[in-house]
Formats: structure tokens, sequence, C-alpha cells
């Protein structure tokens, strides 16, 4: 089948963070919009920043697109919109014709994504999951790194749209690979951050400056992404507004340790990283940013990042 480029017309569900500028990016390379969001003020802005239209019936949406891509906060919001929230009515698959594509390139669980592949596939729609790394910022330049799972021709078709919106491109393996390799890239990040939170921390407390703690690490062994490009510029600057929320980190966690579970292969620290950024979000509320982690370990330390240089006097370092 023909590959799928401008000015085709793409359907783009999940308007929010994420999707926003994504769906501006492919609008910026001639692609004609047609969104859909629960939410009608992302909708209206979506709308106004790539010229889309807005059917607001799903079904609609899947008629008139060659492709869709679902932008959502996870894979039973992704089923939802695909399948109707209970039994038939409005949904994606009472629109699409055979030969039709769906995207998820939300952070979904990869055991549902092969269960709704199968669905599509009866119905003659190739799916692809196609979940994307590098936040909002990276979202906004179209230079998000995009792990692909699916059958070769479906991910051959789609690969200019992908390009429009990231820039390396992984073939993971087949469906359902991209969001099990998205999930425990969240993992490993997640553990970096919070082992990196509990570093800065406690070199605080033994006398040295967390600032100049961070650019250390930035030069040493202990260097990750979140020391790179989380500490200076959300935590230690306390403005903590990433764009990505701690309930969908938690969200990965969880997703992870399922693939983990699923494969019989042992996950100490995963499960030790679930239970500790579970019990952060439950002491920091809905809404609150990921690196705002880093709030729930000064509780604990009763210690805040950065408002103090020199040894906290409540704390003797033992010398061993
Ligand atoms: P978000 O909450 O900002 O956006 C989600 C959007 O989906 C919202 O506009 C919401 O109204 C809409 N929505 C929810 N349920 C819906 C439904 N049933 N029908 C139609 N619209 C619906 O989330 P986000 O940060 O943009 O994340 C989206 C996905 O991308 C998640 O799976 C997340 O894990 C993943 N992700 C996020 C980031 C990030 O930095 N924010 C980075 C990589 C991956």
């Amino acid at each position: 089948m023909a590959s799928i480029v401008p000015p085709a017309r793409i359907g783009f569900i999940g308007l929010g963070r994420m999707g926003h500028p994504m769906a501006r990016n492919l609008a910026r390379a001639g692609y004609r919009i047609v969104a859909h969001d629960l939410d009608r003020d992302a909708l209206g802005r979506a709308c106004d920043a790539t010229g889309a239209e807005a059917p607001g019936e799903l079904k609609a949406a899947a008629e008139r697109c060659e492709a869709v891509i679902t932008m959502l906060p996870d894979g039973k919001a992704v089923r939802a919109v695909v399948l109707g929230p209970s039994g038939p009515g409005d949904s994606l698959l009472a629109g699409f014709s055979r030969g039709g594509v769906l995207i998820d390139m939300s952070s979904s669980s990869p055991v549902g994504t092969r269960e709704l592949g199968a669905r599509l596939a009866e119905r003659g729609v190739a799916m692809l999951d196609a979940p994307v790394s590098g936040g909002v910022r990276k979202a906004a330049d179209a230079t998000l790194s995009i792990m692909v799972g699916g059958d070769a021709q479906t991910v051959a078709r789609c690969r200019a749209l992908l390009g429009a919106m990231g820039k390396q491109i992984f073939i993971a393996g087949p469906l359902g690979s991209g969001h099990a390799m998205k999930a425990l890239n969240n993992y490993v990040s997640a553990a970096g951050l919070v082992a990196a939170v509990e570093g800065v921390l406690a070199a605080q407390r033994f006398g040295l400056d967390p600032e100049n703690v961070v650019d250390i690490l930035n030069a040493s062994t202990g260097m990750n992404n979140s020391t790179l490009n989380k500490f200076h510029q959300f935590i230690l600057s306390r403005t903590f507004d990433s764009g990505f929320s701690l309930d969908l980190m938690v969200k990965d966690l969880g997703t992870a340790l399922e693939v983990a579970r699923s494969t019989g292969s042992p996950a100490p620290l995963a499960q030790a990283c679930l239970e500790a950024w579970t019990e952060a979000q439950a002491v920091l509320g809905p809404g609150t940013d990921h690196t705002a982690v880093a709030r729930y370990w000064e509780k604990l330390a009763g210690t805040e990042l950065g408002a103090k240089i020199g040894v906290d006097p409540s704390h003797k370092p033992e010398m061993t």
C-alpha cells in the first residue's frame, strides 16, 4: 500500500501536552488534521494551531482519515475511543474501513495493545504502537524519539508521518514492542531520577552545595538524563514544570512491572520504585509534575534541596 504522505488526512485523538505540539508538526508538514478531544478547550486550541476540522464524532474522524493517531493518557482510554466505552456506539472502529491504520502513540500497556491489534485486524485495520520519548520540548521541535511496534509493511507506510514528529525512529519489533520498550525506558528513567534525588539530598546534608553536586555528577559517571536535563531546570529551580505528570509516571512503572512479570523476569528494583512513586503520588496529590517526586524525598529527609548550603544543623555526618 502507498505511503501516507501530505496532504493526507490524519485523525488526531488526544490533544494534551504532547498531542498538541505533535499535531501542530503534522500540520506544518502539510498533513490535514481531523481532531478530537474530550476537553473542549484543548480541542479548540489544537484547531486554532493546526487548522484542524473537528467533526465531534470518532466515527466521522475514522471515516475521513487515512490513519488515526491516539495520544491519550493510557491504553484504557485508547480502547474506549477505538471500541467504544460500552459496546457499539461512537467509536473509531465504527468508522474505519479496510486498509485503515491506527497508530497508538500513547504510553499504553503492551498486553492490551496486542489484544486491540487483533480486534482491529479482524476488520482489516492495521495497528502500530509508536510511543515517544523526549517530553514536551522535543514534541514541540519534532525531535522525539519514536519506538515502533508492528509489521514492516505498515511501518513503511507510516514512516513519513512519524518522521514529521520525531527525529529518531526505532523499529522495536512486532506489535506491542514499542509499548513494552517505552514502559521499561520510563522505569529506568524514574529509577535514575530518584537515585539522583537521594544522592543529592545526602550530599547536601553532608554539607555540599546541591548545585555544585549536580555539576559534578554531570561531569562524572553518576550523570543521567535527570541530572542533565531535570535537576537544575525543574528541581533546584523549584518550578517542577517539566510537563510530564507524576500520575503518568506511576502508570508507566506499573506497566514496566507488568512486562517484567509477564516474562518471569526478576524486578525487585522496579517493584521498590513503583512502591516509592505510588507513595509519593498519595502524599503529593493529583496533578503534580513528576519532577516534584523530589519533594516527597525532601519530606522523608526533613531537608529541602537547595534551602541551605552547609551542614544541616539537625544532622551530624559520621565519618567512617
Ligand atoms: P495530557 O493529559 O496532557 O493529554 C491527554 C489528552 O487526552 C487530554 O487533552 C485529554 O482531554 C484527552 N483525553 C483523555 N481521555 C480521552 C478520551 N477518552 N477521548 C478523547 N480525549 C481524551 O497527557 P500528555 O502528557 O499529553 O500524555 C499523553 C500520553 O503521552 C500519555 O500516555 C503519556 O504517558 C505519554 N507521554 C507523555 C510525555 C510528557 O512529557 N507529557 C512524554 C512521553 C509520553
